[in-house]
Formats: structure tokens, C-alpha cells, sequence
């Protein structure tokens, strides 16, 4: 497939679009939610939609249904505090991940979990991709 091909689908097709940004997300983190470590499951706004937040990379992370359901509209920085699987390192992750640093959130996550593990290895090329869009 050509890459052309494939912006001139995504023009196309809206929702394909959406599907594989959703994806390029969660891999990422390797499917592991960004505040526990737990398969991702969702899509979290950090920023809550109601708070304002946007539908763009940086603000959407990673997130297992559970810390999802439990975050609900709060501020994803002052809930993930009050966690008792809070983590320093997981909460720069965090930060960086919000000012679009992914590389950093990446780097900080793998040092919070020793197994975590970035399936696609093509992962910068895809952030370059997605921060055009
Ligand atoms: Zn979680």
C-alpha cells in the first residue's frame, strides 16, 4: 500500500481515520494502561471533555476500563494522587504524554514497569504521523 493510498482513504472514510488513531494509542503503551499497568482497554481523556479537554493524542491516553470507569470526569492528575497504585514516575509519564512529549512518556513508563514492553517498534514514526494531523 502507498502512503498516499492510504491518506486519500482515511480522507475518505472518517471513521477509519478515528479507528486507527484509537489503535496508534494504545500502542503507545503497548496496550497497558497508562495509571495502572493493566491491559488498555479504553481510551481516557486526561483532560475531561467536560472540563474542555480535546480529542487529540495528547490528551487521550491508554486506560483499562476500571481506572476509566473510576476517573469518570475528574482531573486525571489529582485522581491518579489518590491511587494506591499511584507511581512518580507513572504521573510524569502522565505530564509529558498531556505536552505531547510521547517519546519522554514512553521512556518514564518502561522505567515505572521493567516488563513493559512497546510492541511496535515503528512507534515514533507513527507519532510523527499522527502529530500532522
Ligand atoms: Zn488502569
Amino acid at each position: 500500500m502507498h502512503i498516499n493510498d492510504a491518506v486519500f482513504l482515511e480522507d475518505l472514510c472518517p471513521k477509519f481515520r478515528l479507528r486507527q488513531w484509537r489503535k496508534s494509542i494504545h500502542k503507545f503503551t503497548g496496550k497497558s494502561c497508562i495509571y495502572c499497568g493493566k491491559q488498555s482497554e479504553s481510551i481516557d481523556h486526561v483532560i475531561p471533555r467536560s472540563q474542555g479537554g480535546l480529542s487529540t493524542t495528547e490528551n487521550c491516553v491508554p486506560a483499562c476500563l476500571s481506572c476509566n470507569g473510576d476517573k469518570s470526569d475528574k482531573n486525571a492528575l489529582y485522581w491518579y494522587r489518590r491511587q494506591k497504585f499511584y507511581d512518580p514516575r507513572r504521573a510524569m509519564a502522565i505530564r509529558a504524554w498531556l505536552e505531547g512529549d510521547l517519546r519522554l512518556a514512553i521512556r518514564l513508563l518502561q522505567w515505572a514497569n521493567p516488563n513493559f514492553q512497546v510492541k511496535n517498534k515503528n512507534y515514533m514514526k507513527d507519532e510523527s504521523e499522527y502529530k500532522a494531523a
